[in-house]
């Protein structure tokens, strides 16, 4: 097992497309520790099937922009979407240069495919697998780097705040708790999937960087605006696979359960709306009919054309024993992704000294009320290019402390996995798309009553986490009780 110094110029918590990206633009200088709570490949980003959307020819600048106003409700922080958009192709270009693969036209050209809310072709993608690409070209490249130091299964606990700011983080490891110092630290841990019981998200997706953000005192934005993905695999037992919207984006069709393409009565766009107004329409098409037996058709389309470009959806599918050459997919609305966190400025900074965070866990504002599809990729790019030059930039350089070790006394004895399922159901019952006052206040009161009988000290991973997912869905309930009225991806019952 690694051994892990007590001191580094940076600690980046997070090896999905956020940590590692800033881990790979900081100065070759500096001494990195990217940390990551399970094994490397285990995040949000290596699940990532549908792409990047990214303009690079500046005329669509404007169109990239509008299409993602229009899908977030106008919530958005206009002038950084317009920052991200520009810059999104230096960035991409970026990725490339490190190895990344995307799939290409016969002439070398990206090849672009488009998916809901696009009213043009922009998201590059390689074959239904970017997320994996996406991180092997990554790792590859770290591997070539001295400086950065990857460690796997190490738990980030908390912060280590002092007066002149962040100053290092706690970790536990091999039953012990230890502090490690560093000059900036970069909260880059994904998202929340795991307060769900359905989710397509990874199991590390439970809300840690922004609970040790909230326990210093950092300040947290839009956490009632949550996002469910319309089309997760129905299938029993594995509601959690995600049917791409690239599938909706090359032809794919939503039909209920006499086969009427529903989407036309609904919006414009039809199969290609936003995520809230497909889920939306899943919703009332599975209530007027009475059960969820809701479709994604697409044996339309040529199997050999199938195969080729969704080989991942179509191997999952078949192994749950669904040919989609030949058969509708039952598809369900499921958790999907956190369009708020931790608050940042433009450059990825927090109000702690020292401290930023980039991608899913950080709230920079560009996604609005409700996330358009394959712009988080990107957003996790942008702004860990940001993060990374502005810590190349800083002369900060923290007081030395003592590194004192703390050892763990086993907690296995406490019902961990019952009090997850007790809060995922919480938020599954009273949390979930369609909301009301009286049922969120019912969920605080029943989450509030949860933490109350939690051990005082929870020092499993599984006892940290849990009290992690308590917090921040707390953050989630509080927030959404005080939005009174529909906006994006927080929609009131009875209010569409
Ligand atoms: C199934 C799926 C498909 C998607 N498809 C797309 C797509 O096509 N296009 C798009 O733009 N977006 C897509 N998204 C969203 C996008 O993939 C994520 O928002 C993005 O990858 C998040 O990247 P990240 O680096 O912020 O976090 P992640 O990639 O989730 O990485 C988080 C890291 O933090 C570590 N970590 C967490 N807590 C701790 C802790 N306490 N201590 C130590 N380490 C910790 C984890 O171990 C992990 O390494 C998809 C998401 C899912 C789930």
């Amino acid at each position: 097992m690694e051994q892990l110094l007590s001191e580094y110029d940076v600690i980046i918590i997070g090896s999905g497309i956020a940590g590692l990206y800033t881990a790979l633009k900081l100065n070759s200088d500096k001494s990195i520790l990217v940390l990551s709570k399970d094994h490397i490949k285990n995040s949000n980003t290596n699940l990532a099937q549908g792409g990047i959307a990214v303009t690079f020819n500046e005329d669509d600048f404007e169109s990239h922009i509008n299409d993602t106003l229009k899908t977030g409700y106008y919530y958005n922080d206009e002038d950084r979407l317009r920052m991200m958009v520009e810059e999104g192709g230096k960035s991409i270009n970026t990725l490339i240069d490190w190895g990344v693969n995307f799939d290409s036209n016969n002439d070398g050209t990206l090849l672009l495919t488009k998916e809901g809310g696009h009213s043009l072709r922009r998201i590059i993608h390689y074959k239904d697998t970017t997320g994996e690409e996406i991180i092997r070209g990554m790792l590859n490249t770290v591997a070539t780097r001295n400086n950065i130091t990857l460690v796997s299964h190490v738990f980030a606990v908390d912060l280590i705040v002092r007066d002149e700011g962040v100053v290092g983080i706690k970790v536990a490891q091999d039953r012990c708790i230890k502090p490690i110092y560093a000059n900036q630290v970069v909260i880059a841990t994904g998202g929340i999937g795991e307060l769900y019981k359905n989710t397509t998200n990874a199991s590390i997706a439970t809300g840690d960087g922004i609970a040790m953000a909230v326990r210093s005192g950092v300040n947290v934005k839009d956490m009632e605006f949550v996002q469910f993905h319309p089309t997760a695999l129905n299938a029993p037992g594995h509601s959690h696979f995600l049917i791409s919207e690239a599938v909706r984006g090359e032809g794919g069709i939503l039909r209920n359960e006499s086969g009427h393409a529903f989407m036309d009565g609904y919006h414009p766009l039809k199969d290609l709306a936003p995520r809230s107004v497909v889920s939306k329409a899943i919703f009332e098409e599975s209530k007027k009919q009475g059960n969820d037996k809701i479709y994604l058709d697409i044996t339309h389309l040529a199997e050999e054309y199938i195969k080729n470009r969704f080989p991942n959806i179509y191997n999952e599918c078949l192994k749950r024993g669904i040919d989609i050459v030949n058969e509708w997919i039952p598809i369900i609305p499921v958790q999907h992704y956190m369009m708020g966190g931790i608050e940042t400025d433009a450059i990825g900074r927090t109000n702690l000294e020292g401290l930023y965070a980039c991608g899913e866990v950080a709230c920079t504002g560009v996604h609005g009320a409700n996330r358009m599809a394959s712009n988080s990729l990107l957003e996790g790019a942008v702004f860990a290019f940001r993060v990374a030059e502005d810590i190349n930039a800083s002369h900060r350089k923290i007081k030395l402390y003592k590194t004192d070790l703390s050892y763990i006394k086993d907690e296995n004895n406490i019902e961990i996995h019952a009090y997850i399922n007790q809060l995922q159901e919480i938020m599954s019952d009273y949390v979930f798309i369609f909301r009301n006052k009286s049922n969120l206040i019912k969920a605080l009161k029943l989450v509030d009553d949860l933490s109350d009988i939690l051990p005082e000290k929870c020092t499993s991973q599984e006892g940290y986490e849990l009290r992690n997912m308590v917090l921040v869905a707390k953050l989630i309930i509080k927030a959404a009780i005080d939005r009174d009225d529909t906006l994006g991806s927080h929609i009131i019952e009875g209010e569409y």
